[in-house]
């Protein structure tokens, strides 16, 4: 394997009796930009969740950044996710909320104040930082759910359907937003979405999962052009 990014070998994940991944290696190159698809309840949550440590593995093999972190803590990972439902703290300040797991790190006062302020020049959030969440709008509220993960530099961001609660105009907007975001900070994502076109636009590599399995992989143009089976086509292929 090669010795940064992404990479998954044999991971399987049971529930109970439920094989819910029945088999999935994948490779997502550092600095890359990968997407999950598939239908509802074919696992790509509980992919992401494996590779961030929030779900144990069943069988296989997971290595980020050139570490077998399978069984290893979420906070030892390199990850930082991103989740559909914001999960801010209502009563804290945007600052606060972007400020939280650094202050639980217990990192320094001037450090913290300095990634915070980082990464919310990035995400155009300078002049909302003494705000609650509730004066804020939903794509604002995005943001400080992304400059959340941001002031944690990790090696890769897991992003799980991030813009589905957002109205379409925002969400167009937010991914232009994410595209930029990936250039600038050059780091590994995945991405999971139910929506082709994000998926179209935003990756690198698409990973189509469904039954388990990964059907297809590769880039936006090549799933499209030559589906390898009617699942993909249905799913991302052109109508021919
Ligand atoms: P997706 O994100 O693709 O919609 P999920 O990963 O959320 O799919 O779910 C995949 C399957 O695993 C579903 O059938 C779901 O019901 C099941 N599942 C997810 N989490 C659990 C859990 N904690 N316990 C039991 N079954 C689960
Ligand atoms: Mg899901």
């Amino acid at each position: 394997m090669e010795d940064t990014g992404v990479h998954l070998r044999g991971v399987k994940k049971k529930f109970g009796a439920i094989d819910v991944i029945r088999g999935v290696d994948l490779d997502v190159g550092k600095g890359q930009f990968a997407v999950f698809v598939g239908p509802s309840g074919c696992g790509k949550s509980t992919l992401l969740r494996m590779i961030a440590g929030l779900e144990d593995t069943t069988e296989g093999k997971i290595e980020i950044s050139g570490r077998d972190v399978t069984h290893a803590d979420p906070a030892d990972r390199g990850v930082a996710m991103v989740f559909q439902s914001y999960a801010l703290y209502p009563h804290l300040s945007v600052f606060e909320n972007m400020a939280f797991s650094l202050r639980l790190a217990k990192r320094p006062k001037a450090e913290i104040t300095e990634k915070v302020r980082a990464a919310a020049g990035i995400l155009q959030l300078v002049d909302h930082l003494d705000k609650k969440p509730a004066q804020l709008s939903g794509g604002q509220r995005q943001r400080v759910a992304i400059g959340r993960a941001i002031v944690r530099a990790p090696d890769v961001f897991l992003f799980d359907e991030p813009l589905s609660n957002l109205d379409a105009e925002l969400r167009v907007q937010m991914r232009l937003e994410l595209a930029r975001l990936h250039k600038a900070l050059g780091a590994t994502m995945i991405y999971v979405t139910h929506d082709q076109v994000e998926a179209m636009t935003l990756a690198d590599t698409i990973f189509v999962l469904q039954g388990g399995y990964v059907q297809q992989s590769g880039a936006p143009l090549d799933l499209y052009d030559d589906p390898s089976n009617r699942f993909v086509a249905g799913f991302i292929g052109s109508p021919s």
